[in-house]
């Protein structure tokens, strides 16, 4: 690399933006952060209120630290868990602050290229700048030269679709306004919208869970909320992860939690279910799609899509990258982190080297880095940050090196411990029940698809339908008229009226 005035240039100003500023900053190098919020980290920002799930000794980075502690900055207690607001307020806030000479907010990067050269060229490329196209307040467009340039934005502006085909469903465009991606305030700004009302929430990972526990606990006091949760897991016990046998605690209580959730019956659970279509129906929605292998469809007031990430790599058509194929992560690191071979346990810290792209100093870190896969950790992003810098300093001594020693975490190995027979409507009956013994005792699955059943006044009719049953939401799944001689009994307490 020449070296030479230019700075390094860092995309997003969110935790490991500022802690690759920080690192550089720490060898004598000079970072400017491009951050397109008008404060740090606006990411994380809009899920300040989620509770995370490492504690503090695993959410700050130690070039950051080291800075922050030379100016008077004490550190959270290790083992305390901070909210998203809490990360912002008393770790990246005060070392934005320090750091604030080097980022340049309400700076959103567009487009980055090398000098005078398209993607083609090859003669001489390494040789060039990096020029990034920026768009400022008043959408003013600037024009920024880097020696190399990190790129930390994140991938929480580019959410998936709820789609099963990994496509936008028909309707769904159509329907945004009933539709939010991520996780909304359910206890605190959004209340509102959702008290009350059937709420429908898409995917299985921490995220869904999250929103599925605020629901939860919102309808202990709105108890007219009902809570949908539609995954495409075969099965529920999947999206639990590791529970007690996570070492990061929060993570596994947050599954523990989620099982409760659907033990209680407090959430009713579909799956496997892959939405193809969003209806809108005056002001509700008709969600469409295949539930088990047989068609099905129910209607909502309100749809949470939580269905994961991935990266808009829109700003890099001009550089020369190498990313896995599926994954869209950096070549090299897909096989590491690929979650359809590995549990988050078995990503091994990485850096430069995994980082790399053809484009020569050029890195995609952070989330970000991970492309589709569900499992970055803050701490794997510090330390991806850390081998840049040293690798951009031609310290690859330092930058081969591993430096982060991750906590060994079950979190992909889903313990499957079925759910209680009560909940388990949807999976396979050991023994065929009658209509007389299955429909009409406390063990069987009753009404919509999976809360369990509560005890029936005697002399109740089959399926309680005058006792005051939970109003259903399922409209034609065919969750409980499977085939097989197991599900008959339940068959005939499955099939309801529509109605949200
Ligand atoms: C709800 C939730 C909880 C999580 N909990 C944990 C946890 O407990 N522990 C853990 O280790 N990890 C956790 N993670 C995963 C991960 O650590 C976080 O997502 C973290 O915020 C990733 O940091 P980042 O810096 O890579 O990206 P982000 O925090 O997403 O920051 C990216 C920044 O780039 C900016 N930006 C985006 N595009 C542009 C552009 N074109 N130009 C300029 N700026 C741009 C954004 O405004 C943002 O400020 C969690 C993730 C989520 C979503």
């Amino acid at each position: 690399m020449k070296s030479g005035p230019l700075p390094v240039v860092i995309i997003g100003a969110g935790p490991v933006g500022l802690a690759a500023a920080a690192h550089l900053l720490g060898r004598g190098a000079e970072p400017l952060v491009l951050e397109a919020g008008p404060a740090v980290a606006r990411n994380i920002r809009q899920w300040s209120h989620v509770g995370m799930f490492t504690p503090w000794r695993y959410c700050i980075d130690r070039a950051a630290e080291q800075l922050l502690r030379a100016a008077g900055w004490t550190p959270p207690p290790a083992d305390d868990v901070p909210t998203g607001g809490e990360l912002v307020a008393r770790y990246l806030e005060p070392l934005a602050a320090l750091l604030s000479p080097h980022i340049r907010l309400n700076a959103r990067v567009t487009a980055v290229t090398r000098r005078n050269a398209d993607k083609v060229r090859t003669s001489g490329r390494e040789d060039l700048p990096f020029v990034l196209r920026v768009v400022g307040p008043g959408g003013k467009l600037d024009r920024i030269e880097a020696r190399a340039v990190i790129d930390a934005s994140g991938t929480w502006g580019s959410p998936n679709p709820a789609g099963a085909d990994g496509l936008p469903a028909p309707g769904e465009a159509e329907a945004a306004d009933r539709i939010v991606s991520g996780i909304p305030d359910v206890l605190g700004a959004d209340r509102a919208r959702y008290a009350g009302k059937t709420v429908t929430v898409a995917g299985s990972g921490h995220s869904a869970i999250n929103v599925l526990i605020e629901l939860g606990t919102l309808r202990e006091t709105e108890p007219a909320t009902r809570i949908v949760w539609l995954m495409r897991k075969e099965r529920v016990e999947a999206a639990f992860g590791g529970e007690a046998a996570d070492a990061l605690p929060e993570r596994g209580a947050l599954g523990s939690r989620a099982r409760r959730l659907v033990e209680s019956g407090a959430a009713e659970v579909l799956t496997p279910f892959r939405i193809a279509e969003i209806a809108r129906e005056g002001s509700h929605l008709r969600i469409i799609g295949d539930h088990g292998g047989h068609p099905a469809s129910l209607v909502t007031n309100e749809m949470i899509v939580a269905t994961g990430f991935r990266p808009d790599l829109s700003i890099s058509r001009e550089i020369r990258l190498s990313l896995d194929p599926w994954l869209e992560s950096a070549a090299a690191l897909g096989p590491l982190i690929d979650p359809n071979l590995h549990s988050c346990g078995t990503v091994r810290p990485h850096g430069a080297r995994e980082l790399a792209h053809p484009e020569r100093d050029y890195f995609i870190a952070g989330m970000k880095s991970y492309g589709r896969a569900p499992t970055f950790l803050l701490a794997t992003g510090h330390e991806q940050v850390r081998s840049i810098a040293a690798a951009l300093m031609g310290d690859h001594e330092a930058a081969s090196r591993v430096e982060l020693e991750l906590p060994e975490t079950g979190v992909c190995n889903a313990i499957l411990t079925p759910l209680s027979a009560a909940a388990a409507c949807c999976a396979p009956v050991p023994a065929p029940t009658t209509a007389a013994s299955g429909c009409c005792t406390p063990a069987t699955p009753q009404g919509v698809c999976c809360p369990p059943k509560q005890a029936l006044p005697v002399g109740a009719p089959c399926c309680g339908s005058s006792a005051p049953a939970p109003e259903p939401v399922v409209i034609a799944s065919s969750c409980c008229t499977g085939p097989s001689a197991g599900k008959a009994a339940a068959a005939a307490c499955c099939a309801v009226p529509e109605t949200v």
